[in-house]
């Protein structure tokens, strides 16, 4: 008498001598005698049936090509629902970090010898050797800047992080991926605005610039603003906020204003990074570029 298992394989002889009849979108299953999951006799199964059995993989999703849009950390904030109106806020004036340091009246002078620098190459090569603070010790880079250097709205963050120090280049990690993906959304194009950081080197451990540090690295800062002219400045997160306003307080407290002085408008927001840590900081970073977006097509 036939074993259970050569009934097995005289079905699966069966089943792979009707697929090697072309053409056919339905396969014929003989039932199984004594099996009563068995199907029935002479039961169809359609071939995209089959494939859609759990047990088939899905070798298109390969694991070495993780989608890091779908990351549960990168919040999709291009499916922010709907553009608010932008409501009336708050405008206070302030003087800049730069004016407050200025003496020879210019807004952004300093008063560091920068101010010789005409070009934004001359100041990045001036950056490049710095050792006026101790963060020198650990760089791979310096980390100046980059965009457009006649921008009209400029992005001022916090420090370099990892991905940063290695490539030299502010905003490619997954805080830039995702502050990428706000402009995009917002209709922003990133190669029309300017981004930097207060601090131009890599703090150790990602950890936040001591005020020694910010003083020290500020005159960069300074020159490139004075020399790009930017009309906006959107300032991401806190330590950059409280540089350039001089103003104590949360990032609640201290975003959804604008500060103004003379012709240049500052709106700060959450860093990318808070979003990236907690959704829920996707909202008012939403609202704050929408303000940003409407000054800068003023601009
Ligand atoms: S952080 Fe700024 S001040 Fe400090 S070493 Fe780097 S470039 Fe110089």
């Amino acid at each position: 008498m036939a074993s259970g298992r050569d009934e097995a394989n005289k079905l699966a002889a069966e089943y792979f001598r009707q697929l090697g009849e072309a053409g056919e979108t339905e396969i014929y299953l003989p039932s199984v005698p004594g099996r009563a999951d068995a199907p029935k006799a002479h039961s169809t199964v359609k071939t995209s049936d089959v494939a859609a059995t759990p047990e088939a993989p899905d070798v298109t999703a390969t694991p070495e090509a993780p989608d890091v849009t779908a990351a549960p950390e990168a919040p999709d904030v291009t499916a922010t629902p709907e553009a608010p109106d932008v409501p009336t806020v708050e405008i206070v004036k302030v003087k800049l970090a730069f004016s407050r340091e200025a003496t020879t009246g210019d807004m952004f002078a300093g008063s560091t010898g920068l101010e010789t620098c005409t070009t934004l190459e001359q100041v990045e090569a001036r950056s490049v050797g710095c050792q006026n603070c101790e963060l020198a010790g650990g760089r791979t880079n310096v980390v100046f800047g980059a965009g457009n250097p006649n921008a009209r709205l400029m992005f001022i963050g916090e420090a370099p992080g990892r991905d940063e120090d290695i490539q030299g280049i502010p905003f490619v990690g997954r805080s830039g991926q995702l502050l990428n993906k706000i402009l995009e959304a917002a209709g922003i194009e990133r190669d029309d605005v300017y981004i930097a950081n207060i601090i131009k080197c890599r703090p150790p451990n990602n950890r936040t610039p001591l005020t020694n540090e910010i003083e020290a690295c500020l005159p960069y800062l300074g020159r490139q603003v004075a020399l790009i002219a930017p009309r906006v400045i959107c300032t991401l997160g806190l330590p950059a906020t409280q540089t350039l306003l001089g103003i104590r307080g949360s990032m609640g407290s201290l975003r959804g204003k604008m500060y103004v002085e003379g012709n240049v408008k500052v709106i700060p927001t959450y860093h990318p990074a808070a979003a990236l840590r907690d959704p829920k900081y996707k909202r008012p970073i939403w609202d704050d570029i929408q303000l940003i977006k409407r000054e800068y097509v003023k601009a």
